[in-house]
């Protein structure tokens, strides 16, 4: 089954300057004025520019989320910015335990769990980013690391984000049968831990989503939208996935 919304999220990672909300913004509220209203726009630029790009996306239907928070509200955390600083600046959602924050940062498990705790008590809606190594892949591990995660989550007010390791920034991309494996599992253990309330819960595909490939990708059973890097930095790439996420809700619930 498919939410009745899509939600497509765009993180730029350590991308962008001010410049950025002169074409690539300016770009997407243009393409999405004739576009598609049942679907959730959330732009995650970096943390210097959620305020502009907040600002700028006002009056139109695109949400800003921070790429991190730290667990705590403030503090002598020096270079880290707290969830209540991303609402401050106008983000709504926060993208948390990515798997470069997870391997450059060395973020476990429970570094998340206190982030999503975070984010929550600031009013963040998190994206939790789980999804295996290809090496975990590869030793048939893939569905229990996704389905571990659930046991760090207390509440069932966030999205997860399933992005195979392997496949983000890569080009390569996981078959469609496994991704709707991953999915099924997935949605399978965060209402066993979290109860009915998290069948709601979108679940997210993210790892080399592209122009070309939304529409396979985001038509998957239970697949309730994406999280895209590199093809979030060109506006008519990510309006396409936008409009081929759109199409997939339409196809599969057929309300319009
Ligand atoms: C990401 O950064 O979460 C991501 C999925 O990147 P890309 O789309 O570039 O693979």
């Amino acid at each position: 089954m498919k939410q009745s919304v899509m939600t497509i999220v765009g993180n730029w990672k350590m991308n962008g300057l001010a410049d950025s909300l002169g074409g690539l913004v300016s770009d997407l509220i243009d393409g999405l004025q004739e576009g598609p209203a049942a679907t959730e726009v959330v732009l995650c630029p970096p943390a210097t520019l959620i305020e502009r790009v907040a600002r700028a996306v006002e009056g139109h239907r695109v949400a800003v989320g921070g790429q991190d928070c730290h667990a705590q509200a403030s503090g002598a955390f020096t270079g880290d910015v707290s969830a209540p600083m991303l609402a401050d600046a106008g983000a709504s959602w926060v993208i948390l335990g990515h798997s470069e924050r997870r391997q450059a940062h060395g973020e476990s498990d429970a570094d998340v769990r206190a982030k999503v705790e975070a984010a929550l008590k600031a009013g963040l809606k998190p994206i939790v980013c789980i999804g295996e190594t290809l090496a975990e892949r590869e030793a048939g591990r893939a569905v229990e690391v996704v389905a571990s995660l659930s046991d760090d989550l207390n509440d069932a007010a966030f999205a997860v984000a399933y992005e195979p390791v392997w496949a983000i920034g890569t080009g390569q991309t996981p078959t469609l049968d496994q991704i709707a494996e991953i999915h099924t599992a997935v949605r399978r253990a965060i209402v066993k831990r979290l109860g009915q309330g998290a069948g709601a819960t979108p679940i997210l595909y993210g790892g080399s989503v592209n122009a070309a490939n939304a529409g396979d990708i985001l038509g998957v059973e239970g697949v309730d939208g994406a999280l895209v890097g590199g093809a979030s930095l060109k506006a008519p790439d990510f309006l396409a996935i936008i409009a081929a996420g759109e199409a997939a809700r339409v196809a599969v619930t057929g309300q319009q």
